[in-house]
């Protein structure tokens, strides 16, 4: 029946390379038929099995009555005065989540949640105030790029795509989601999937420790940390996971990833917070901490959101912060602030989380909100 509930039928998108094969071979086609369909959703933008014209007519029709193709629905979209553009995404009837798409000359960069809110609870993060709901699926993932790249239409860029680069910088943690985040990465990289290259996909963690040795194994993507503070103490009070994984422990996991992988370097994300992680004493500490490995420290402006207690650093404490860095040899950046009048900025995004399943602070976030 043509019109069956949309519900039964599969959704091919975000399915690995094996699982749809298997697929397509209980419908009876030749496996290779999965890299075609994988190369039409993907390298495409395709969802209209109709229009997969190198597919025979019999398998387009067996597919539109068993798959369809399905991206997350768009709830509001908005754009920010310098171009940064917001979408909202339904999860349900009640959540939302949300991605963000930074455009800059050279490139187009597309921020997206792993999860719907998130159960870390670092003190400076809004996320974190919505709570957890739930893990994404892998197709709400990469449905994300798919979606931007539908909706931004050719940009003009050499190959087309108006997303050139991927950040899993959205709302909740990624590497909780390990499950459903680690296909995602590879349709990401893959030469039939969206061909980002490596380098062209990043993956943010707080500093899931073990989670980082197991991506280690499996995948090969950029890494940035949120580091946010030179001590423990002071990194227990706005990333509570270093209770749990300190940060001696988190650096030599990072270590481990970049040996692993061959990769260059590791990006330390440090949110600058006025009047308690920006002193020239605390760069210096960091510096410490940092020199002599392949590290880059990019500097966040903190983003106020309704109910914090934080102030963003002023401008020259940022400055003096970057210099001692720098003074010190390591690499420093101060990440530029965009889509923060619509509240698209980094740690700004809320999205819509209702029915929290959370659990809040130590222990029991493992529990609960990471998968095994
Ligand atoms: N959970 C992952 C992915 C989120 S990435 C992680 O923690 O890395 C979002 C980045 O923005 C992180 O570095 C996060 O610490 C930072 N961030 C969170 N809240 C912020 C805020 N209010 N202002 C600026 N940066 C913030």
């Amino acid at each position: 029946m043509s019109d069956a509930p949309a519900i039964e039928r599969e959704n091919l998108l975000g399915l690995t390379r094996p699982e749809l094969e298997a697929f397509v071979r209980e419908l009876g086609s030749e496996p290779f038929r999965a890299r075609q369909l994988w190369s039409w959703m993907y390298k495409r933008g395709e969802a209209r099995f109709e229009a997969m014209t190198d597919l025979a007519k019999s398998f387009r029709a067996q597919l539109a009555e068993r798959a369809q193709i399905r991206v997350p629905e768009i709830v509001t979209s908005q754009q920010s005065a310098d171009g940064t553009r917001k979408w909202l995404l339904r999860a349900d009837e009640k959540q939302a989540f949300e991605m963000v798409f930074i455009p800059e000359p050279d490139r187009g960069t597309l921020c997206i949640s792993s999860q719907v809110g998130c159960a870390l609870d670092c003190s400076f993060c809004s996320t974190a105030q919505q709570g957890f709901n739930r893990n994404l699926t892998t197709a709400e993932i990469v449905g994300q790029v798919w979606l931007a790249n539908r909706e931004l239409g050719t940009s003009g860029l050499p190959d087309e795509r108006a997303v050139t680069n991927v950040v899993l910088m959205g709302m909740g943690e990624p590497l909780a989601n390990f499950r459903n985040v680690v296909p995602a990465l590879r349709i990401f990289t893959d030469d039939l999937g969206f061909d980002l290259s490596r380098r062209r996909v990043t993956l943010s963690t707080s500093g899931l420790v073990p989670q980082i040795y197991k991506l280690a194994e499996e995948v090969n993507v950029a890494l940035a940390v949120s580091l946010h503070a030179p001590d423990d103490e002071l990194r227990n009070e706005l990333v509570p996971i270093n209770r749990l994984h300190p940060i001696a422990e988190l650096l030599e996991a990072c270590w481990h990833y970049l040996d692993e992988q061959n990769g260059r370097s590791i990006t330390f994300e440090y949110v600058m917070l006025d009047g308690i992680n920006d002193s020239p004493a605390q760069a210096c500490t960091l510096a410490k901490l940092l020199k002599g490995h392949p590290a880059k420290i990019n500097l966040i402006p903190f983003n106020p959101f309704p109910g914090t207690r934080y102030q963003r650093s002023p401008a020259p404490a940022i400055q003096r912060f970057k210099e001692e860095l720098l003074e010190r040899g390591l690499i420093a950046t101060v990440r530029r602030t965009r889509g923060d009048d619509i509240d698209a900025a980094c740690g700004q995004l809320a999205g819509r989380v209702i029915d929290r399943t959370t659990v809040r602070l130590g222990n029991k976030i493992i529990g609960v909100a990471v998968q095994p």
